[in-house]
Formats: structure tokens, C-alpha cells, sequence
């Protein structure tokens, strides 16, 4: 199936590791430049672009902090300035802070909204506000996670509030700019095999898979193949919607 991706220009935030790296790899090998974001990780995110141009395709990373709107704005200066105006935003990075809501500081919950919710406010009204200035059609695409509809059961209410939040947002963005040509789709994933969750996964594997009726955890590639659909062409009539690949995790 040609997915008509080949040619576009998309923004992958987190492209460095994890889920957001097999994103940008999937996304390359459908002959999509890739604008990857690394925070601290520069050496990673490096890698990516490595192994993505290794392949005749292009990509380049760029710094973010998800907690800093400068550098939000300077990531769409410097995308738009190397390849043009984004085709694609996917909004995927994001932080797994542990605490229980009765040892939270309103300084935790703040820095937990901020990072995984304000970010994907800011990032999409750059990507829209470009798109709109270019009076091109777009597409933004959030991961969020099964905790946004079932709560956390091991202590990360602030990110699940996050996850949730960006739901009730996406929804919004999809209605306002519909008759722009703009779609806006979420994608919830259960457990995913990477660095965010891989210590969690070794203490308490028995009961992460007992949560799982496909009785395994996710890899990050069949995750990304799942996004790489939901950007495509073939994904024209989606927005406003949520996907589970949770492994059933997540049937609602
Ligand atoms: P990883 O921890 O493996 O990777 C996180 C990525 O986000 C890295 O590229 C990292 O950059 C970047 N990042 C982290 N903090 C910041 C920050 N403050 N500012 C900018 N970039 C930052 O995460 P996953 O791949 O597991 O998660 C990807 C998405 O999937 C997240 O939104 C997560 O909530 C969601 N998700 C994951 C699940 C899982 O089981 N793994 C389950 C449900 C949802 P750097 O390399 O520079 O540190």
C-alpha cells in the first residue's frame, strides 16, 4: 500500500530513543524528512539521523525542551528554514515522573502538566499557525497512553491527568481547524518496551503482563508502524480520534 507519505516534511518530537525513534525510522523509510528532537541526548538523536541517512533518506535533529517555549519556537524556525513548512507533527515526547497524590508537590504536578500537556498546546499552535501561513492542510498526532482513560495504578496520577488532558485539547484543535484542512488524532499505547518504563517493567513484569490479554508487552516498531498509517494519506477522513494499541489492555 503507498501510504502517499513520500516527499512530506515531519516534526517527530523525542525522535531520539524509545517509541518516537522507531517513529522517525518508519516515517524515513516511507521517504519522509524527518525533523527529530532530542533533549539532553544529543549523541542518540544523532545515531538516528546516522541510520536514516545511511538509507538515502533524510533527517536532521534538533533540541527541545519540553519545558521551554523558546525552544519550541526555534525548533519550528530551524525545521522550516532547513526543509520548509512541516507536513506533519507528531507529538510524542514526554516524562514518566513517579510519585503518590499524597506525597505530590504541586511542583511535580506542575513540571508533569508542563512537560507532557502545555507542550503539546505550544507545539501544535506553531504547527497550526505555520500551516496557516503557508495555507496548507497538516497533520498532528499525540501519544498518549491507556492511563489517560484507566488512571495510574502504581503512583502517576500527574502523568495520567496529562495524557487525559491532552484528549479533551486534541478534540478542540480538531473541530477548530477542520475547514483548514488540519486533522488531529491521538494514539494511546498500554506498555511499551524502552527506557521510560524498562526498570518498572523488571520489578513488577508479572503484573504489567497480567494486565495485558495479548500476554506481552509492545515493541516501540510496531507502535511507530501504527503512527506512520495514522499520518498518512490513507488516514485522510480520521480526526478527533483516539487509537488503543494497548494489546487490549485498554477496550473501551
Ligand atoms: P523514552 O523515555 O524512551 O524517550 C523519551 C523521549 O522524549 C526521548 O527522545 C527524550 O529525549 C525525550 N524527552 C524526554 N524528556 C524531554 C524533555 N523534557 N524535553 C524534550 N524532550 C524530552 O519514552 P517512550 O518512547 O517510552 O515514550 C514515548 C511516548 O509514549 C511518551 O509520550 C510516553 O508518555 C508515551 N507512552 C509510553 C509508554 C511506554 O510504555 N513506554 C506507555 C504509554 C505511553 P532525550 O533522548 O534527549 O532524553
Amino acid at each position: 500500500m503507498d501510504l502517499g507519505l513520500s516527499g512530506k516534511h515531519a516534526i517527530v518530537t523525542g525522535g531520539s530513543r524509545g517509541v518516537g525513534k522507531e517513529i522517525a525510522l518508519s516515517l524515513a523509510a516511507e521517504g519522509v524528512h524527518v525533523t527529530l528532537t532530542y533533549q539532553g541526548q544529543r549523541e542518540k538523536a544523532e545515531e538516528v539521523v546516522g541510520e536514516i541517512q545511511a538509507t538515502g533518506r533524510n533527517a536532521h535533529a534538533v533540541k527541545m525542551d519540553l519545558a521551554d517555549s523558546t525552544s519550541m519556537q526555534a525548533l519550528f524556525q530551524q525545521a522550516n528554514a532547513q526543509v520548509g513548512a512541516a507536513d506533519i507533527l507528531i507529538n510524542n515526547a514526554g516524562v514518566w515522573p513517579k510519585g503518590y497524590i499524597k506525597d505530590l508537590t504541586l511542583s511535580d504536578w506542575t513540571d508533569t502538566i508542563n512537560k507532557n500537556l502545555t507542550s503539546v498546546f505550544l507545539l501544535s499552535q506553531l504547527f497550526v499557525q505555520q500551516c496557516l501561513d503557508h495555507q496548507k492542510g497538516g497533520k498532528i498526532l499525540n501519544i498518549t497512553s491507556q492511563a489517560a482513560f484507566h488512571g495510574a495504578t502504581t503512583g502517576h496520577a500527574h502523568y495520567a491527568a496529562s495524557k487525559a488532558g491532552i484528549l479533551g485539547f486534541a478534540r478542540s484543535l480538531a473541530r477548530e481547524h477542520a475547514s483548514d484542512g488540519i486533522t488531529v488524532n491521538n494514539l494511546a499505547l498500554g506498555i511499551v518496551e524502552t527506557d521510560m518504563i524498562r526498570s518498572s517493567l523488571q520489578e513488577k513484569e508479572d503484573y504489567y503482563l497480567s494486565r495485558i490479554p495479548l500476554g506481552r508487552v509492545a515493541q516501540p516498531k510496531e507502535m511507530a508502524e501504527i503512527a506512520t498509517f495514522l499520518v498518512s494519506e490513507k488516514a485522510n477522513y480520521l480526526t478527533g480520534s483516539t487509537f488503543d494499541a494497548t494489546g487490549g489492555m485498554l477496550m473501551r
